[in-house]
């Protein structure tokens, strides 16, 4: 069964692969949109090859608010256009290409002014709902104050006048990209991380491919290809001076914080989205926990650890204690995470495709660029990249499909939901945890379950973080790619967000199932859960620090998990 497992069988053949072949497309980037550019290009038939410096989703991919939104606030910039593409992915996702990954969320957001307030938000949610909003999704719904208080207790009555109910959609956003990732492997692409684009291959005036270094190992070769894609986000302009040509646009990085706190101590049956002074603050229900977020500064600084610095998490405890009737505090915090946002800075005319969300542009014969955008569209933006691509490709280029690629494990999934009970019998597990097995393999349930065949040892909890199985750390190891202890416990499983101890008391019994899998010896194990623990003790510090200056340099002095990783590369 192929599945397009990352194994470490398939890491050495896809090395090997990228020295030996000539490939229509090499994609530099394994985020959203580097997996989404993949998986574009190989189900229109072409040959593909994408390369991640460190792990699928490791940059803002696994960092953001996890919403597949229709862009509410675009509608009050009358941008029609960017809010009915949206809405047409969220249901796209939902319905059909993810089922498994991406679930509704309602939220609440609390009108604060008499008279006025209430038409206006219904104006802007009924024309929401009639541009796409309701197709799957409940239509909004008015509500008193006392009905918004007995659907969210934990306001302050003196917080609001009434309120409207609204849906939206929300995923896992580290595995949404590591399945589009494995969805491309699936239709031929070679997938590989830890391997980082160091160079640039030319042939008179044109790119001809890229040379990359393997992160673990430091060995380097060169990889041909007609077209290169960077698709690397907050990187892009990095990659652009790399590559020694001028780019036709520039990105920014803005920071985004966000907190996760424990389920019960915010009452709640939906979400809350609140204005503030700039932006909106969401509380977003997952799973036990609520993430709140997010912030929106300028970062200058490392752009593969951006660090949470003490004014970030007031801010947000700041915004989100105005309208709780218990307050939170510190000692409430679960975990911290800050991403950033590439958006676009110095565009200039001749970008081929620009809108207001992201640019695409063939920036030199065999190069293209795409950036800026946001989770929601990475779809359309993969499709964007491959059009102009085209230009490069010899071969007639067939059009975009992935309207009609299910990810793995979408398939069946709905049935599979029915039959919870049924799976439990089956399996020995309660109900409970087969639909949490669903909700984050789907169908490939039962690939995960198979392992566990004759050792139902990896059907207990993971010590330390008893919400996950035994199993999945060992299925993620063996086919989900991951080579490190922090990819198993900041992205295949999200331990590092969602248990105070940010993964420290689970450290060692995952690193010790990921050491059976990947063979590492004894001091290999003692070094990840060194690396690990420093990077845990470096965020908490930055996380007490006064300024992003002082927060980045006490979270970039923590050693990297991928020992031949080099940063910055140009
Ligand atoms: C706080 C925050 C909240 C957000 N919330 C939402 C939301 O709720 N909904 C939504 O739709 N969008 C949201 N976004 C936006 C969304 O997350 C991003 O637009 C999207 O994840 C960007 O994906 P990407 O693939 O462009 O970049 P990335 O995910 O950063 O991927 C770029 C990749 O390139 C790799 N790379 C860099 N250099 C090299 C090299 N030399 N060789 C090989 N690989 C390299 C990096 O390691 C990285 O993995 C949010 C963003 C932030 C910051």
């Amino acid at each position: 069964m192929d599945l397009g497992a990352l194994s470490t069988a398939e890491r050495e053949r896809g090395w090997l692969a990228l020295g030996d072949r000539h490939f229509d497309v090499v994609v530099i980037g394994g985020g959203v949109v580097g997996c989404g550019v993949a998986l574009d290009a190989a189900t229109r038939g072409l040959s593909v090859a994408l390369v991640e410096a460190r792990d699928l989703a490791s940059g803002t991919s696994s960092r953001s608010s996890k919403l597949f939104h229709g862009g509410l606030r675009y509608l009050e910039q009358l941008e029609f256009s960017l809010v009915r593409e949206a809405l047409r992915e969220r249901e796209l996702m939902l319905n059909r290409l993810a089922p498994h990954l991406v679930k509704p969320v309602s939220f609440l957001y609390p009108l604060t002014h008499r008279l006025w307030e209430r038409p206006y938000v219904t104006a802007g949610l009924t024309l929401y709902d009639t541009m796409g909003g309701a197709r799957s999704l409940p239509r909004h719904k008015q509500l008193t104050r006392s009905g918004a208080l007995r659907l969210m207790p934990a306001l302050r009555r003196d917080a609001l006048v009434g309120a409207v109910r609204y849906f939206d959609a929300e995923v896992d956003d580290a595995r949404h990209t590591l399945t589009l990732a494995r969805t491309a492997a699936h239709y031929g692409a070679t997938v590989r991380t830890s391997t980082q684009v160091v160079g640039f291959l030319r042939e008179s005036d044109r790119v001809s491919g890229v040379r990359v270094r393997d992160c673990e190992d430091g060995r380097e070769t060169d990889v041909r290809a007609h077209v290169v894609i960077n698709c690397t986000g907050v990187w892009t302009d990095e990659i652009q001076r790399l590559s020694g040509g001028r780019g036709r646009f520039r990105v920014r990085a803005s920071k985004g914080v966000h907190i996760v706190v424990p389920r019960d101590r915010i009452v709640s049956d939906t979400g809350l989205i609140l204005r503030t002074e700039s932006s909106v603050l969401f509380v977003i229900p997952w799973r036990n926990h609520w993430i709140i977020g997010t912030t929106d500064t300028d970062w200058n600084l490392d752009l593969a650890h951006p660090a949470a610095t003490r004014s970030d998490i007031g801010y947000l405890f700041t915004h989100v204690n105005r309208v709780l009737a218990t307050p939170l505090t510190h000692e409430d915090i679960e975990g911290v995470y800050a991403g950033l946002r590439p958006l676009l800075a110095g565009e200039s005319e001749d970008t081929s495709t620009l809108s207001r969300e992201h640019a695409v542009a063939r920036v030199a014969p065999g190069l293209v660029a795409i950036a800026g955008g946001k989770y929601t569209t990475y779809r359309v933006m993969a499709a964007d990249a491959v059009e102009e691509a085209a230009a490069d490709i010899p071969s007639r280029v067939a059009p975009s499909i992935t309207d009609r690629v299910p990810l793995l494990g979408a398939d069946g999934y709905h049935a599979l939901i029915n039959q919870c009970e049924q799976l439990g019998a089956q399996y020995g597990l309660h109900p409970y945890r087969i639909r949490h097995l669903l909700d984050r393999y789907g169908s490939l349930l039962h690939h995960v379950l198979a392992m566990a065949d004759g050792r139902r040892e990896l059907l207990a909890p993971v010590p330390g973080a008893p919400d996950y199985l035994v199993v999945e750390i060992v299925y993620a190891a063996a086919y989900e790619g991951a080579l490190h202890l922090e990819d198993v416990l900041t992205r295949r499983t999200r331990v590092s967000i969602e248990y105070a101890h940010r993964g420290l008391e689970a450290a060692r019994p995952v690193a010790e199932l990921i050491a059976g899998v990947l063979g590492w010896d004894p001091a290999t194990v003692e070094r990840e859960i060194t690396v690990y623990a420093a990077r845990v003790a470096a965020e908490r510090e930055s996380q007490q620090a006064p300024s992003d200056a002082a927060a980045d340099a006490l979270r970039s002095a923590a050693p990297e998990a991928r020992p031949e990783v080099l940063e910055p590369v140009s």
